[in-house]
């Protein structure tokens, strides 16, 4: 039998429901319930009352939130080592130590964090609604992390004050895209538009048409008339954009933007931990009590 017949069939006899992330393989991502943003897909899990299992392909951080919204269920990482760099840069002492600076200040965390890191916010954001987030945020100075870009890009939007913490934070992958590809490309695609991630840098965040998260990503290259993209972000995202979108061509504006911890998972690792439901993502109930309302904060702000 085929490697995803055996999982297909796995999934209907422990009522697993499996949730990928757009930047995963593209073979998990044709086998997945869902393919979608993170918390798109937590949501998603939360919707499936039948499920008993969620197996979550995608990096530590996004299991854990799956986790915590999801109590009853099991969740799995099909690679434990699937990790996200960016959520290892804020520890909680940092945040703590920023706090001690500036006791007022509200702290507002991108979901790109561990959950030890959420249990110390007032709210979490995504890149798809940090800007709706901090301006329901009652202050003109705002904590930020981990990510520096996303922290300047929401300043830039919204004319706050956002401090970022730690002052450095970054997400290797994003980082790796520059102008001066998008440049030559333009040379050989004139009419194309370009869409950039507001993880990346500035430099490129000003030669685009469109910055959104990957799901706005999505709704755009969908609504919109133009017929070939450049996009700025991790190349999983090109799957589904392809996919949805078989009219249309998308490019990446630069071939080595891939997340290798996103990339750990495989069908084999994802079939391995299904069967013997291992790599179980579990969150100590006291922090996992404190972001859950971090995370439930945001989802009211935003709704
Ligand atoms: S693409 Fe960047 S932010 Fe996303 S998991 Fe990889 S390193 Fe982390």
């Amino acid at each position: 039998m085929e490697l995803i017949d055996k999982i297909v069939e796995l999934k209907k006899e422990k009522k697993a429901v499996i949730l990928a992330h757009n930047y995963q393989r593209p073979e998990i991502q044709d086998i997945a319930d869902y393919v979608g943003d993170s918390i798109e897909l937590s949501r998603k899990a939360m919707e499936e009352k039948e499920a008993k299992i969620i197996v979550f392909s995608a990096v530590d951080f996004m299991a854990e939130s799956a986790a915590i919204l999801n109590p009853e269920k099991k969740v799995l990482l099909p690679s434990l080592g699937a990790r996200c760099p960016m959520a290892q840069m804020l520890t909680v002492e940092e945040i703590k130590r920023w706090k001690a600076l500036y006791p007022l200040v509200p702290v507002v965390l991108y979901v790109n964090t561990l959950a030890s890191a959420k249990a110390y916010c007032d709210v979490c954001c995504t890149s798809a609604n940090a800007v709706k987030v901090i301006e329901s945020v009652n202050a003109e100075t705002v904590l930020f992390g981990p990510d520096r870009n996303l922290a300047d890009y929401v300043q830039r939007k919204t004319g706050k004050t956002i401090i970022p913490i730690p002052e450095w934070g970054f997400c290797p992958t994003h980082l790796l895209f520059q102008p001066e590809d998008v440049q030559l490309l333009k040379m050989q695609y004139p009419e194309a538009v370009v869409m950039v991630h507001p993880e990346c840098t500035l430099e490129m965040r000003n030669v685009a048409d469109f910055i959104g998260s990957t799901s706005q990503m999505c709704r755009y290259a969908r609504e919109n008339n133009a017929k070939t993209f450049i996009v700025a972000t991790e190349e999983g995202l090109l799957h589904r954009l392809r996919k949805n979108n078989p009219e249309k061509q998308f490019i990446l504006a630069y071939e080595g933007a891939v997340c290798p911890n996103m990339k750990l998972n495989t069908l084999e690792r994802l079939y391995t931990a299904l069967k013997e439901e291992k790599h179980v993502i579990t969150v100590p109930k006291a922090i996992a009590e404190r972001a859950r309302k971090a995370l439930e904060k945001m989802f009211e702000l935003i709704n």
